[in-house]
């Protein structure tokens, strides 16, 4: 099974309905502090214009209030934004599918280019109602899906909508196309040895992706406060660190299935322990077996740091989800920090896993090192738990 893609699509002089992610972070005064989701789109939109067809896009942004209009979370930024990017005219509908957008979806003409409002100021939008898919869809006479980071969310403009359209006229744009191929190639046939770097506030959160992963890879490196479970479950003091107990006897079954399987399991050997869960609080590295009954684990350490990059030598492909540490406080980021330095300057295949991870190797600008960095974290998870996203499944040949 592979993916219908945008280039199968006969697009000329058709309405094309483009879902895309442009949910970026904005400052208090509206200004965009991130536009990597925009210019990651701009693929499918400009091969769209040289098909000339009429261009609908349409993106949820922030978390309004459904049912009513929010001058904060419009999307007349991200449309000003796109303005300046592709250098031409952009059209802003006021509503999403009422009689402005209705109108302007009708008189669109091939070249042109409409941006709906922000989708979730439809209540159908995240409740997925067949009324608001329907609308969507007779905006358009083809469907292309290009907003990864949402794809893992059964929402009208992702799932319903593509009851509407038979496979002639729906199908991946070439942002989702990326994703997923790097996560197919990953999961079923990676370059090896192959290392699963996996960190992160909770084993809870990374469970069935640690699962699903086991049996795919040859090494997996634990870091984050996810560790200090599986340190736990070995009988070692973890002091105040992060711990989830109802999960201690899953951490010992993962151990050994890893053991099992033949895949060489690294947890860290010391870590930087704080008074306190915060940024100014005494600090000191100790060994990840004893760590002070009131102390609490923030970051490795630095000869977990010295292990891992040995473990890392020799691997021809490494994923990386979650950060080693506390990292958004600059004393407990530089475990983080140095995994980064290694996969950027690693000649393995390098990739990062969305969310908190990708944030921490963009604020080090190492983004440009790896091979490929996930845009979504829910989504990107999903993927690494097995999982079939219900925004793609129904874009499978
Ligand atoms: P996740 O969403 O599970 O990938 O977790 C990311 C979060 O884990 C970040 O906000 C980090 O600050 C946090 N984190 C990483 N290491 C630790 C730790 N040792 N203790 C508490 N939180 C941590």
């Amino acid at each position: 099974m592979r993916l219908l893609s945008i280039k199968e699509c006969d697009l000329h002089d058709k309405k094309v309905f483009i879902r895309c992610d442009f949910n970026v972070p904005m400052d208090e005064f509206g200004n965009i502090t991130d536009d990597r989701r925009i210019r990651s789109a701009l693929s499918s939109i400009k091969y769209c214009l040289d098909q000339e067809c009429a261009i609908i896009l349409g993106s949820h942004f922030g978390r309004p209030k459904a049912g009513v209009f929010s001058e904060e979370d419009s999307l007349a930024p991200v449309v000003r934004r796109l303005q300046q990017l592709l250098k031409m005219d952009v059209k802003l509908a006021k509503d999403v599918v009422g009689e402005d957008a209705q109108k302007m979806a009708r008189e669109l003409k091939s070249g042109e280019i409409l941006v709906l409002e922000n989708l979730r100021f439809e209540k159908g939008e995240t409740k997925n109602t067949p009324e608001f898919s329907a609308a969507l869809a007779s905006l358009a006479d083809v469907y292309i899906n290009d907003a990864f980071g949402v794809s893992h969310r059964a929402h009208a403009s992702v799932e319903g909508i593509t009851r509407h359209f038979d496979r002639e006229h729906k199908a991946a744009g070439f942002l989702l196309l990326k994703e997923i191929e790097f996560f197919d190639i990953l999961l079923e046939n990676p370059a090896r040895p192959f290392a699963a770097i996996v960190g992160g506030s909770k084993v809870s959160g990374k469970l069935e992706a640690l699962v699903n992963l086991l049996p795919r890879v040859d090494k997996v490196l634990i870091g984050g406060g996810m560790a200090f479970t599986f340190l736990k479950s070995m009988g070692y003091d973890v002091g105040k660190s992060l711990v989830e107990d109802d999960l201690i006897d899953e951490a010992t079954k993962i151990m050994e299935e890893a053991k099992r399987l033949g895949v060489k399991f690294y947890l860290p050997v010391d870590v930087v322990a704080a008074d306190a869960f915060s940024a100014d609080a005494n600090s000191h590295t100790v060994s990840a077996q004893e760590i002070p009954t009131d102390w609490m684990g923030l970051d490795i350490g630095f000869a977990s740091v010295e292990l891992y990059r040995e473990v890392l030598e020799d691997v021809k492909t490494i994923l990386w989800n979650g950060p080693m540490g506390v990292y958004e406080m600059e004393r407990f980021a530089k475990g983080s920090n140095k995994i980064a330095h290694f996969l950027a300057d690693s000649h393995a295949t390098t990739v990062v896993g969305g969310g908190d991870t990708a944030d921490l190797v963009q604020r080090i600008g190492l983004d440009e090192e790896m091979t490929f960095i996930s845009t979504g974290g829910g989504a990107s998870l999903e993927l690494l738990e097995g999982k079939v996203l219900p925004g793609v499944k129904p874009l499978f040949k």
